[in-house]
């Protein structure tokens, strides 16, 4: 199918009679991924300052509120089934998504709140034809056209973009807005375009998963940590962290609980009822960051829980590089390990 850029203004419009519809939008001197109304301004193509996982898993969510009177308690749970599209996701960004996946979703633990509004959501991914220069994602098994975890992918072709349906809820959505079926040459110009997207950063993770493995208590840990602020713009900005804290807030007879993004780069996160913190120092927050994401993740979901997309690399005032610390971890020598 084809979307005429001509007409993305007037598809989207549609779109929003039918959906909530979550797009790019430029707000001062961000780009962030927010809801859009009918004639709304979007500016696709850009990485979003925060990460899209917030539509399913916000920032701050009141998962439900309460109040209790003389006929008794009332409570009210905040289950969000509005039917949504978030419109020009970076493929990244959609593949985080999937990740999460396993966190919200498995044997031991279902999260109904974030169950609802992704079962209700569909992704349409907007291929990235220049990736930026802290773009890795080729490194952690994705890519600039890759799709998973997006039902609809697009592909920039110059005055339109192709519209590859990834799977039936992607197809059902391109069925209903009467686009133009593509044909041989916007197929192969788009062809093209992925083929020209190259990545100019890159690190091998080969091996990495085994070397953590045996670095828990090795002496890279001491130095790397030491400029780091723990101001916790990695996490935060991060699309597969997902450490949250519950709060409850509660005056006289009424009262709700909110879920608050939380992150293990903070020093009070581990902070014991007793006063002890098992995560004392920058060393143990850095280790424990590094390691959930390339050894017990990868344990536990047989998947890295870092999909490329360079917002840590972006966004740390003291430029710390998770693609330096990966390729400075390959080759410490894990022989001198002390314990
Ligand atoms: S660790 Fe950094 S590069 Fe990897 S997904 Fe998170 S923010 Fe993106
Ligand atoms: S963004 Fe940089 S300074 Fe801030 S917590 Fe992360 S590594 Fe540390």
């Amino acid at each position: 199918m084809i979307i005429k850029k001509s007409e993305l203004k007037g598809l989207l419009d549609k779109l929003t009679q039918q959906y909530r519809v979550y797009a790019p939008v430029e707000k001062g001197d961000n780009i962030l991924f927010e809801p859009i109304g009918a004639g709304g301004e979007v500016k696709l193509g850009a990485t979003t300052k925060k990460p899209v996982k917030e539509i399913l898993f916000p920032q701050s969510e009141e998962l439900y509120n309460y109040s209790v009177s003389e006929e008794g308690l009332k409570m009210n749970s905040n289950l969000d089934d509005t039917k949504t599209v978030a419109f020009g996701v970076r493929p990244c960004d959609a593949r985080s998504m999937m990740l999460l996946d396993n966190v919200f979703h498995n044997d031991q633990y279902q999260d109904v709140y974030y169950l609802t509004k992704r079962k209700n959501t569909i992704i349409v991914s907007l291929g990235c034809s220049e990736p930026e220069s802290s773009c890795f994602c080729t490194s952690v098994g994705g890519g600039p056209f890759n799709s998973d975890g997006s039902d609809v992918l697009l592909t920039d072709i110059g005055e339109s973009y192709l519209a590859e349906a990834v799977t039936d809820q992607g197809q059902e959505l391109l069925g209903k807005l009467g686009l133009e079926a593509a044909d041989a040459d916007t197929k192969a110009a788009a062809e093209k375009t992925k083929a020209a997207a190259v990545l100019t950063s890159e690190v091998d993770i080969t091996g990495i998963k085994e070397k953590l493995d045996g670095m828990f208590s090795h002496a890279y840990w001491d130095k790397l940590h030491e400029k780091c602020l723990s101001c916790g713009a990695c996490t935060y900005l991060c699309p597969t962290c997902h450490c949250f804290d519950i709060a409850d807030e509660a005056k006289d007879c009424n009262g709700c609980r909110v879920r608050n993004w939380d992150s293990c780069m903070f020093p009070l996160f581990t902070l014991h009822g007793s006063g002890h913190n098992p995560r004392t120092s920058g060393k143990e927050r850095w280790r424990q960051r590094l390691m959930h994401k390339f050894n017990y993740f990868v344990d536990r979901y047989n998947a890295t829980a870092c999909v490329g997309c360079g917002r840590c690399i972006k966004n740390c005032p003291v430029n710390l590089d998770i693609r330096q610390v990966l390729a400075e971890v390959k080759v410490q020598d894990t022989g001198s390990e002390v314990s």
